[in-house]
């Protein structure tokens, strides 16, 4: 069985400095191309389902389509949710057979966030499954978070949310956004490599489309371990469409998946080979 928890795929990434790549996914066609990049390049992937997903793929049915694929692939999957932010949406990821789950309250106080990540890890631990968090705020989520401004994590204080909260990894916030960014990222290489000597678990970057090459390169050989891509793959899946305009749907469903599995096998190597 090669389904695993983030903690085993993080640790192994850390001690090859090398990261995993976590992408999120609502239907068969972004699965599809996902899962035959990874076993392509033989690397192992993180598949990531975030909660307002529910309206597109109710967990009750979709879980067991992604625990199916999980179960088949010859290279290690992890069953992740991305940025959950009610208890309620971590309860029901965790009865559908995730391995790993992401509470995000980094809109909320210091004292706040450790408080809600503390009963995730609470929560999580009798399924054996990990638990991400952030600390900062990475921004781009205004459907998730009123407040929405970004702010970049302190290495003292992620050090202490870490201790107290014993999660498995954390999201921080250097410089990268959500979304499509409206201009060339300002990536904080000294913070990042401040946290990496200050936090003791694995970093991971969020909002990777739109980061050039050169600089997810250097991230990772800064100590990020996973790196979260969505928007590329919606890119790729909507540009595809435009050039199968007038086409049968299966022809372009076929396509949508080619097109998914090209932009994540470029992102599996560059996180492999960095
Ligand atoms: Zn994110």
């Amino acid at each position: 069985m090669s389904l695993v928890t983030l903690k085993e795929v993080l640790e192994n990434a850390r001690s090859k400095k090398c990261a995993v790549g976590n992408f999120d996914v609502f239907n068969l066609e972004m699965l599809r191309g996902v899962m035959e990049a990874a076993e392509e390049s033989r690397s192992p992937v993180i598949l990531a389902y975030a909660e307002p997903f529910e309206a597109f793929a109710d967990i009750r049915h979709y879980a067991k389509l992604l625990l199916s694929y999980a179960e088949q692939a010859s290279v290690p999957v992890v069953l992740h949710s991305d940025h959950s932010v009610s208890l309620e949406e971590i309860q029901r990821v965790l009865d559908n057979g995730f391995t790993s789950v992401m509470i995000d309250a980094s809109d909320k106080s210091f004292e706040e966030n450790v408080e809600i990540t503390r009963k995730v890890v609470e929560m999580a631990r009798p399924y054996g499954a990990s638990v991400e968090s952030e600390i900062g705020h990475v921004s781009g989520l205004n459907t998730l978070f009123e407040n929405d401004c970004n702010v970049f994590t302190d290495p003292q204080s992620a050090k202490k949310f870490a201790e107290e909260t014993e999660i498995d990894a954390l999201a921080v916030s250097i410089g990268n956004v959500h979304g499509v960014y409206q201009k060339a990222p300002d990536i904080q290489f000294g913070l990042l490599e401040e946290l990496n000597t200050t936090v003791p678990i694995p970093l991971v970057l969020h909002g990777a489309s739109g980061i050039c090459d050169e600089d997810m390169v250097q991230m990772v050989k800064g100590g990020i371990a996973k790196v979260n891509y969505y928007t590329d793959l919606c890119l790729a899946a909507s540009e595809c469409m435009k050039q199968q305009e007038g086409k049968h749907y299966l022809d372009t469903s076929q396509k949508i998946v080619e097109a998914i599995k090209k932009v994540v096998l470029e992102k599996m190597l560059l996180l492999k080979e960095s």
